[in-house]
């Protein structure tokens, strides 16, 4: 007998991740259910699927319940970029906690298996160098971060008590600064505001003096992982991320050489409360899935920045 055909709910499926994980799935001729607000998710992202067969899309909030039958729920609805996030930071709390919640209710009631799109925000600003799975971070509960940051670890105390109190099949995944094609121009994340700004012919704002790192990785791998995760027996949490780290001023120099050599940085205050540092240990990831990242960021930025000239439809020099 031919193996059934998963049915996926993917909460956040018209954002940034949530598209190419659609498109990963689409693409495996499995059925995906794609759920979201579109708060920072676009409907052009996924519109190559609508009328397809196996697709379907849903406008809802996950801060209300919802009835479905599904076998996998991959839970990435809510906003992950800093501007996004601190909109409205009691949504971003909301969203956090009773969409986790609702995701995990309708997982325990379906019986399916649920990937929460965690985030190594739950580090806070580490002591610790790198960071690896153990580390029980550093967090400030009351700053502008700690919507998301806050909102990010109580959802993962939620999987973790289904789990000891419904047996409910979780996957707990840590993602690290990810970038690629879909990004939101105006989204106020580094790579996508430095890609634009440079192809704009505009300085690049560097946050404080640019001394703090950030490790990237390039969505493909991120996907990669988030896949085999989800296809494995361990609950985690799991890092997912590329450890190749750099300073935020070496990112602006190497996009400043890719696009345009002749711009100027222009030193903006730093953010309440942005990390100083940050870099994933991922032995477990590679370790129990098999994963590594594979695209560096000298590629992973090529393949992106011709992607935003398109989108912005900037020519070429
Ligand atoms: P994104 O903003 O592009 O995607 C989030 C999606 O969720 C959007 O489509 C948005 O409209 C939708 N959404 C937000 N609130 C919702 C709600 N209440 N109900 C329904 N839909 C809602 O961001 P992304 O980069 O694709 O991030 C996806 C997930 O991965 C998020 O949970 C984020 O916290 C996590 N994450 C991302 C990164 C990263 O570097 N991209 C890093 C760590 C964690
Ligand atoms: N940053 C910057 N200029 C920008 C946007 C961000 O220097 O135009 C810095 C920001 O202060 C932070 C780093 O780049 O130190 C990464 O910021 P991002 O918002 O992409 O991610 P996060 O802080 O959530 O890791």
């Amino acid at each position: 007998m031919a193996p059934l055909v998963k049915r996926n709910l993917i909460t956040g499926g018209a954002g940034f991740l949530g598209s190419h994980l659609v498109d990963r799935l689409m693409k495996a001729d499995e059925e995906v259910i794609c759920l979201d607000n579109y708060f920072t998710g676009r409907k052009e992202n996924i519109s190559h699927w609508i009328g397809h067969p196996r697709f379907e899309l849903i406008r809802h909030d996950v801060t209300e319940p919802i009835k479905l039958e599904v076998d996998r729920i991959w839970h990435l609805a809510c906003p992950a970029s800093p501007v996004h996030y601190q909109f409205n930071p009691i949504k971003t709390a909301k969203t956090s906690f009773l969409g986790t919640y609702n995701m995990l209710g309708l997982a325990r009631r379906v019986g399916a298996r649920i990937l929460l799109a965690s985030t190594s925000e739950v580090y806070g600003d580490p002591e610790i160098h790198p960071q690896s799975e153990d580390y029980r971070g550093c967090v400030n509960t009351i700053g502008p971060r700690s919507c998301y940051d806050e909102g990010k670890r109580i959802s993962e105390t939620l999987c973790f008590d289904y789990q000891r109190m419904h047996a409910t099949e979780i996957r707990v995944m840590r993602i690290f600064n990810t970038y690629g094609p879909r990004m939101l121009p105006d989204d106020g994340r580094v790579v996508s505001n430095f890609i634009v700004q440079a192809l704009r012919g505009l300085p690049l704002t560097l946050y404080g003096d640019g001394s703090q790192t950030r490790s990237f990785c390039y969505v493909d791998d991120l996907i990669e992982g988030m896949i085999s995760f989800m296809n494995s027996d361990c609950c985690g949490p799991f890092n997912i991320g590329n450890p190749e780290e750099f300073t935020i001023r070496e990112l602006a120099e190497l996009i400043l050489l890719k696009i345009n050599p002749r711009l100027s940085l222009i030193e903006q205050p730093l953010p309440a409360d942005d990390p100083m540092q940050r870099r994933p240990v991922i032995d477990l990831a590679r370790r129990e899935l098999g994963w590594n990242p594979r695209v560096s960021l000298n590629q992973g930025l090529d393949d992106t920045i011709e992607w935003f000239r398109r989108a912005l439809d900037i020519k070429n020099p």
